[in-house]
This record gives C-alpha cells, sequence and structure tokens, in this order.
C-alpha cells in the first residue's frame, strides 16, 4: 500500500478528499476550524513535495447548488492556512475545473466547489416522489449509477493520484470518498487525519495496554448496542453512563421515575450483561445520580440511586459519588476510550459529570494513560474544555468512528487497502 510519507509528488497532481465540512454562521464566517486545520498537514505535505493540489470536499446537505453552501466561503480561511492563494472552480464538473485542474503547477491550489451540488457524488437519485413506483425507484438507482460513474471518472481525469484524508465521511461509499480509488491503483494513499484516526482507533481495538476502560454515554443504547459487544472482546472495564443507563436499570427492577427509557430493549440490555459475565468485563452503572423534576435548566434536583428514583423525578447526570468511583476505574486504567456525555451536558446543570470525565481524562493523559475520545458530543466536551490537545486522541469522525469500533470495514479505508 502507497504512504503519504514515502510517496514522490513531485511534478504530480494530487485530487484530496478533506472532510471541510465545518460549521458556518450567518455571515458564512466559520464557527470552528478544527476540521480545516486537521487537513492541513496532508495538503502541505503534497506542496513540499513539488505536487499541486486539488482540493475536494462536501458542506452541508444542499439538495443542489446554493449559495448557502458553497466552498467560496472558505477560500481565505484555507488561503492563510496554507499561506498561499488558491483558484476556485465554481462547478466541479465545468470545463473550468477540467481546464484549471489541466494547467495547475507544481505549488499550486485548486478547490473544486461542493461535491454535494451533484446527486451523483453520493450516488441517490434526488427528487424522486415519494410514491413512485418500485420499477421507477428501480430505473431511476440505475440511471443514477451510470451517471455516477461519468462523475467520479470525471473527478479522476483531473489528477496523477488520490490521497483520502476525510475520515468524517469514510464510512459512506460516495464517488469522492472511495469509488474514485480504483482510477488510482497505485497512486492511492491515506492522508494524515486518516492515518491518524486508524492508528489511534486501532491502538484500542488491536493493541491495547490492559486494562483498557470504555465509558460509554449518550442517549440510547439501541444506537450503542453493537458498539458495547465489540468492545466486550478488548475491554476490562465498561462504565454505562448517561441516558443509557436507566433502560438496565428498569431491566433489572430498579425504579427509574421518568427517566429515558428503550423499554423494547430492555431484554438485550439482561443479555448484554450476561454476555459481560461471560467475558469477564466488570461492568460500572452510576450508582448515584443527580436526578429533577423536570427535564429543564431550572428543574429542581437532587441526588438518589439510579435504581430508587422518585415518580415524577428523573436522572440526569452522573452524582459526586459516582464520579469518584469512576474515577478510580479510569487512574487504574492505562487504555480508555469515552464516547457519549455522561449527562444532558447542554445544560450547564447537568454538564458537571461530562466535564469531570474530560478533566480526569486530560489528567490521566499526563500520566501515561492512552485516551481516545470520539462522537460529537464528548468532542465537543473536551474542546470547550480547551482539552483537545490534552488527551491522546480526539477523533473527528462521530459516525465513522462509531463504524469502525463496530468492526465495520469503512469503504473509505477497504478502497484504499484493497
Ligand atoms: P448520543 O447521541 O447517543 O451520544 O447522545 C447524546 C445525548 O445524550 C446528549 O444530547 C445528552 O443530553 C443525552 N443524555 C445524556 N445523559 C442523559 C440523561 N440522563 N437523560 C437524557 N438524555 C441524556
Amino acid at each position: 500500500m502507497q504512504k503519504i510519507d514515502n510517496y514522490d509528488f513531485s511534478g504530480k497532481r494530487a485530487i484530496v478528499r478533506v472532510d471541510f465540512n465545518v460549521p458556518l454562521n450567518e455571515s458564512f464566517q466559520i464557527t470552528d476550524d478544527t476540521r480545516i486545520r486537521a487537513a492541513i498537514p496532508t495538503l502541505k505535505k503534497v506542496l513540499a513535495g513539488g505536487g499541486s493540489l486539488i482540493i475536494m470536499s462536501h458542506l452541508g446537505r444542499p439538495k443542489g447548488p446554493t449559495g448557502k453552501y458553497s466552498l467560496k466561503h472558505i477560500i481565505g480561511d484555507i488561503e492563510t492556512k496554507l499561506g498561499t492563494k488558491i483558484k476556485f472552480a465554481p462547478d466541479c464538473m465545468g470545463e473550468e475545473a477540467a481546464e484549471l485542474s489541466k494547467t495547475l503547477k507544481p505549488g499550486e491550489v485548486l478547490l473544486l466547489e461542493n461535491l454535494r451540488f451533484y446527486a451523483e457524488e453520493e450516488g441517490k437519485p434526488r427528487d424522486l416522489a415519494e410514491d413512485a413506483s418500485d420499477e421507477v425507484k428501480k430505473a431511476a438507482k440505475a440511471d443514477m449509477k451510470e451517471k455516477q460513474k461519468d462523475f467520479t471518472k470525471k473527478l479522476a481525469s483531473y489528477a496523477d493520484c488520490y490521497i483520502n484524508d476525510a475520515f468524517g465521511t469514510a464510512h459512506r461509499a460516495h464517488a469522492s470518498t472511495a469509488l474514485i480509488a480504483k482510477y488510482f491503483p497505485n497512486d492511492k494513499m491515506f492522508g494524515y487525519v486518516m492515518e491518524g484516526e486508524i492508528i489511534a482507533i486501532d491502538k484500542v481495538l488491536k493493541t491495547p495496554a490492559h486494562p483498557v476502560t470504555a465509558i460509554l454515554g449518550g442517549a440510547k443504547i439501541s444506537t450503542k448496542i453493537a458498539i458495547i459487544e465489540k468492545l466486550f472482546d478488548v475491554v476490562d472495564n465498561m462504565i454505562i453512563a448517561g441516558g443509557m443507563v436507566y433502560t438496565f436499570v428498569k431491566a433489572q427492577g430498579g425504579k427509574i421515575g421518568s427517566s429515558l427509557c428503550e423499554e423494547d430493549q430492555m431484554p438485550l440490555a439482561l443479555s448484554i450483561l450476561e454476555k459481560a459475565k461471560a467475558k469477564n468485563v466488570k461492568i460500572y452503572f452510576s450508582g448515584e445520580v443527580v436526578i429533577a423534576d423536570a427535564f429543564s435548566a431550572d428543574a429542581n434536583t437532587k441526588v438518589c440511586l439510579d435504581s430508587e428514583i422518585p415518580d415524577g423525578w428523573m436522572g440526569m447526570d452522573a452524582a459526586e459519588s459516582t464520579l469518584k468511583e469512576w474515577e478510580g476505574v479510569l487512574r487504574a486504567s492505562k487504555t480508555i476510550l469515552w464516547n457519549g456525555p455522561v449527562g444532558v451536558f447542554e445544560m450547564e446543570k447537568f454538564a458537571v459529570g461530562t466535564k469531570k470525565i474530560a478533566t480526569m481524562l486530560a489528567d490521566v493523559t499526563k500520566h501515561g494513560v492512552f485516551t481516545l475520545v470520539g462522537g460529537g458530543d464528548s468532542v465537543a466536551a473536551v474542546t470547550q474544555m480547551g482539552f483537545a490537545d490534552k488527551v491522546s486522541y480526539v477523533s473527528t469522525g462521530g459516525g465513522a468512528m462509531l463504524e469502525y469500533l463496530e468492526g465495520i470495514e469503512l469503504p473509505g479505508i477497504k478502497a484504499i487497502r484493497e
């Protein structure tokens, strides 16, 4: 497999799929440039090696071309970070894109307009009536497949080599994230973001230092089941926290008041506990929790056991005694994976537990523990607290990381490896 560090970029045009899907405010200013910053080392590597760059990305979920989701809004930011002027092709399939890519000189950079202005990028027919017959749907899909091939081939025609550095979309088999790779059988590689993500997650999944502890929070167990089960093969301890806990507590006969609960998942919750026992994984639940008499920032609160919540009250955050217990587990661990907040952290009052976890992870990292944080909310928590560079690795791809943890071979990774 080709590696970015060994590849000779001199005189080559590299088409790089990045994840520049950054949040913009109403004046189209970037409010969080993490994803752009992350891709800069890859982009600079190509330029330093004497190559030129064709940068491609999606932004938002447009249904067609629209100024709102134009990548022109981020040109200035990329120029500042790369320290060079960049060219812009206002239509990724247009003549200008083809012409500009053909005439790119070493050191030059071309940014293509939002790939998702074309349905071909994702390969899903748009404007298909919901009540369309199966036959019509089938024909539209077949037609889109053909169009997607042409779209992919044209993108590939712009360049001599392909780099995928968009971990956030690696779980999607889109034109620019997976399909394009086959046009570069000997000239395709991961960028540094992708390499870093794969190394970090593999460090937890494949070669972790034990004891390994996973902290899984968030709202629903239904979305985390596959990960929980997969992680049983890897972890020694699992802290199950957040809204997920109450389904387990109720399934075991506890009183959870009006806490979040997925009744239909209760049998599964019990079977998970059995599996944990069989695999020798120690499970930690909340113990004491902060409960509230309404799902509201100004609700009344008190502390009680997660299995003795009075009617009309709901569990909202981990209590101090629980956090103390978890701290002991975390301090005795050598590898920690954290996904999902341990409370309703959007409300300041119930963000205490989530912040404490972020603080503890930053602290144990100083003492040599490998700490991997992933998933939108937990990443937001460490970032807001300024701890993003105080943990070992922050995964930028929410959905992609979860699927990778589940053991699914991501199309974006497979396309480079095969
Ligand atoms: P997820 O997307 O599954 O990781 O869930 C994240 C959401 O879980 C956040 O919006 C949190 O507010 C929510 N959450 C965490 N703890 C609780 C809780 N005890 N009750 C309800 N929601 C919670």
